[in-house]
């Protein structure tokens, strides 16, 4: 019988009552793997209630207690690390390697979440005004949720509920209903690390669920992943209902390659930034702008790129895994089909057959040059092995289009002239930019700082950022009087 998945309340793994059930299937042969609850209003009401009354408690446990769980659940992490790369290889398709790294860039922000004490540090100022001081404490909020992409089945819900809850608060997670097993291990690792039982609840199910969850009277703060229209309208419906609402979305990344750029590296890393994990990563590098005589060096990509093949999760041949559903294969193929009639097709990845596999998702590499940046390849984020070449003469010509474009989540520059570099990075209107970096995910004591139709919100996901989305700051005013003080009436604002 197909394994049916738990949703996570109250500190229990327990069977949802629901009727509704989706399939979690491999992406490399569409074996069933588990089936995944839509869970129903009454559970999700049963996980608020929890968390809401979980976090009573909580919010006054002193935060270098709350830091050692996430040291021991940070340990616990990299115990598991290799386990849990295997559920969500499977999961995902993604390969061995890729998932490894997919856990690991989560556990370095539980390790910031363990360190949390100092970033809870308020403000003091003496004398204010004569004999009146102020001090602020950062206080936590309450119940915070999030909702996550099937991209990184543990990086992105490890950017969320340690901080969250390292701040005090409670959290509700709602996986990807295409890779839910792993939020389910992480939990798991979570309640064995000492965290209290119900500071963390999983829900898992679809739209319905997300929006249960956006209009929740109980829920204080929404943080979201995902693609461009669901996070848009998450960004929408969670303001509207009065909540504090951080909502990453879509990207069309840049690499500019400058023709003094070490021509062996530039390659190599255009190659890794375009095509792993299937180019379904936020920050995959999706367009190459080659400055002046670097278009010369596309032969070169073309031959490099031809020998990444895609495969199975745990082949060491695999260059990358499959898409992560038919729907999304179907998807990426009338995008290649499109390509060939607005571009030039120098790798066509539509036909791409993988032995021993034949009903993966599976899309090989494909490279498209002369491509016009009123395309629809050029305008939508294709989320697939597929990259896009575009000449230059100037890096001043790279710029401005790259400004035009929509998205704002990464970019990067190949060149070995610091003057270059230097112009690029101040110009470019882009919130994370690689300098011989291709893609430059900031580390958990920075922030995730996508900009334009990328991100939705003001405050970032973890790093400082992180932490004043997930509190509140309450400043105080005080003065203390003598017993035998003359008293006036002070019948303006002034402190006095
Ligand atoms: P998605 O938007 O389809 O799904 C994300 C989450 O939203 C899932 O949990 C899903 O159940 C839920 N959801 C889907 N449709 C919904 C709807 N209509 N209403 C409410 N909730 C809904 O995204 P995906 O395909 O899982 O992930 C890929 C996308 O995520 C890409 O666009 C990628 O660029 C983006 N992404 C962005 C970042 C970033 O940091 N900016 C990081 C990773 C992924």
């Amino acid at each position: 019988m197909t394994k049916k998945l738990e949703l996570f309340i109250n500190g229990k793994f327990i069977q949802s009552e629901t009727k509704d059930w989706l399939e979690v299937l491999d992406p490399s042969t569409q074996e069933v793997l588990c089936e995944v609850p839509l869970a129903t209003e009454k559970e999700i009401n049963l996980a608020v209630e929890s968390a809401k009354e979980a976090f009573l408690e909580w919010r006054d446990t002193p935060p270098p207690e709350r830091s050692r769980v996430m040291m021991r659940y940070q340990d616990l992490l990299k115990k598991n690390q290799e386990e849990i790369a295997k559920i969500l290889s499977k999961e995902n398709g993604k390969t061995l390697e890729d998932a490894k790294g997919d856990v690991w860039r989560g556990i370095e922000v539980v390790e910031q979440a363990a360190n949390i004490t100092p970033l809870l540090m308020g403000e003091t100022v003496e004398n204010v005004a004569r004999e009146i001081d102020s001090y602020s404490y950062i206080q936590s909020l309450g119940v915070c949720a999030g909702i996550t992409p099937f991209n990184f089945p543990a990086m992105i819900p490890l950017w969320m509920f340690p901080m969250a809850i390292a701040c005090g608060n409670t959290f509700i997670l709602k996986p990807s209903e295409q890779d839910p097993m792993t939020a389910n291990k992480l939990a798991e690792l979570f309640l064995e690390a000492g965290a209290p039982k119900n500071v963390l609840q999983i829900i898992h199910g679809g739209k319905s669920q997300v929006d249960e969850l956006l209009k929740h009277p109980d829920i204080k703060a929404i943080s979201f992943v995902g693609s461009v229209s669901v996070g848009q309208y998450i960004y929408k419906t969670g303001t509207e209902h009065l909540k504090r609402v951080q909502s990453f979305a879509g990207a069309k990344n840049h690499m500019v390659v400058m023709p003094d750029a070490n021509k062996a590296k530039t390659i190599d890393n255009l190659v890794g930034s375009s095509i792993g994990a299937a180019g379904q990563r936020c920050m995959a590098i999706s367009v190459a702008v080659f400055v002046g005589s670097s278009k010369e060096w596309i032969e070169d990509l073309k031959r490099e790129m031809q020998m990444v093949k895609p495969g199975p999760w745990d082949s060491e041949e695999s260059g990358f895994g499959p898409l992560i559903s038919p729907q999304a294969k179907d998807r990426v193929i009338r995008l290649i089909e499109k390509g060939k009639e607005e571009a030039k097709c120098l790798i066509d990845g539509s036909r791409c057959e993988v032995e021993g596999f034949p009903n993966g998702n599976w899309v090989g590499t494909t490279l498209f040059t002369n491509v016009k940046t009123d395309s629809e390849i050029y305008k939508t984020e294709i989320f697939g092995p597929v990259l896009l070449c575009i000449e230059v003469e100037t890096l001043e010509e790279a710029i401005e289009l790259i400004n035009a474009n929509p998205y704002g989540n990464g970019t990067s520059i190949f060149t070995a002239s610091g003057k270059a570099a230097r112009k690029y990075r101040h110009e470019i209107e882009v919130g994370q930019v690689g300098i011989n970096v291709p893609i430059p995910v900031p580390m958990p004591f920075f922030s995730f700082t996508g900009w334009k139709q990328s991100f939705y919100g003001d405050l970032h996901a973890y790093g400082k950022q992180a932490v004043r989305f997930y509190t509140e700051t309450k400043t105080v005013t005080e003065r203390w009087f003598e017993d035998d003080e003359k008293s006036s009436k002070n019948l303006t604002i002034n402190l006095e």
